[in-house]
């Protein structure tokens, strides 16, 4: 541990977990890390890390927890109730909840949080697995200006970009706005590929002039759907997740819930819900959500 390490708990080791949680390790921090899955917590081990099978006893002496889970269930049932790390951390315990989840259960989180006497934030991210394990990431975060200033040292380990978005459940917010984009963003991307194949039209050029045309996104030239133009996009590796596209689903159901409970109106965003619905259900189950193109190649 560093000189300056704090104990800190990571809760969550998965695909973009587990590179965080290391980062706050090799900043010095002591950082004791769970999951259920074995593999995760080995792998976790290997870089570094201590492991515990056990969220309650893993927050006992912290001053900091860092969650990272995959939806709303999962992060109420491990912050609240009996065995809830909230009734077991100690008093005033930094929690930063990085989990990309509905905006009502964050903010009831959060709420219960602020009840037992905790800082808490929720800080869902951006960049995917490149930018969780080069501490790239871009950090969307709502709660108290407090609360906000003791996370943001941690949050400058794991990300490059820390934008504070307002009050609790203003990071979801971001988040869903944003994904609602990316999931429009990567589907629009797919289909010019997929024409300019049926065209005759080599995909390198098409990618080597709308990378430099009006284009040009985040889908195209960081995480392109076809192999080739970009060497770390998961299409190089047989679509394996990167952003799974269930995850992907999930982001857009959870825009479209929002959406329905504001008023807002997002025809792309519902069309890109129900193929998405459709690529999960045909051969994306396990696939990155760039995948989708062999669902469009497809159908017609
Ligand atoms: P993942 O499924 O790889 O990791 C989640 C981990 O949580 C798993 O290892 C699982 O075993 C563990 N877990 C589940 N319940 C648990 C519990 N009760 N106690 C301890 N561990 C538990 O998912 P991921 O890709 O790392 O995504 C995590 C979150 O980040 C999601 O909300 C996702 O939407 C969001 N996100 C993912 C990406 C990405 O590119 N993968 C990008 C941005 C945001």
């Amino acid at each position: 541990m560093g000189e300056n390490g704090l104990r800190v708990a990571f809760i969550g080791l998965g695909n973009m977990g587990g590179p965080m949680a290391v980062n706050l390790v090799k900043a010095g921090h002591d950082v004791v890390g769970v999951d259920l899955s074995e593999d995760a917590r080995e792998a976790f081990r290997a870089a570094g890390g201590r492991v515990s099978t056990s969220a309650a006893e893993a927050v006992r002496d912290v001053q900091a927890v860092v969650t990272m889970l995959p939806a709303g269930k999962h992060v109420r049932s491990v912050y609240t109730g009996e065995n809830g790390i909230l009734a077991h951390a100690p008093k005033g315990t930094l929690f930063i909840d990085s989990s990309t989840i509905d905006v009502d259960s964050s903010r009831d989180v959060a709420k219960a949080a602020a009840e037992a006497g905790m800082d808490m934030v929720d800080a869902p991210v951006s960049g995917g697995i490149v930018g969780a394990a080069n501490g790239t990431l871009t950090f969307m975060v709502g709660g108290p200006d407090s609360a906000f200033e003791r996370a943001k040292p941690f949050l400058e380990i794991m990300g490059a970009s820390i934008v504070h978005a307002g009050d609790a459940g203003a990071g979801q917010a971001a988040k869903i706005c944003n994904n609602m984009l990316l999931g429009i963003s990567m589907i629009g991307t797919c289909e010019a590929f997929v024409l300019a194949e049926k065209l005759g039209l080599d995909p390198q050029k098409l990618y080597d002039i709308s990378s430099k045309s009006s284009g040009q996104c985040w889908s195209l030239t960081s995480y392109c759907p076809i192999p080739g133009p970009v060497p770390t996009s998961p299409a190089n590796n047989d679509y394996k997740p990167g952003f799974a596209a269930p995850m992907m689903l999930k982001d857009l159901l959870l825009a479209k819930e929002a959406a329905d409970s504001s008023g807002a109106n997002t025809p792309m965003g519902e069309e890109a819900a129900r193929l998405y619905e459709e690529f999960s259900r045909n051969g994306g189950e396990n696939a990155d959500f760039s995948g989708i193109i062999h669902l469009l190649r497809k159908t017609r």
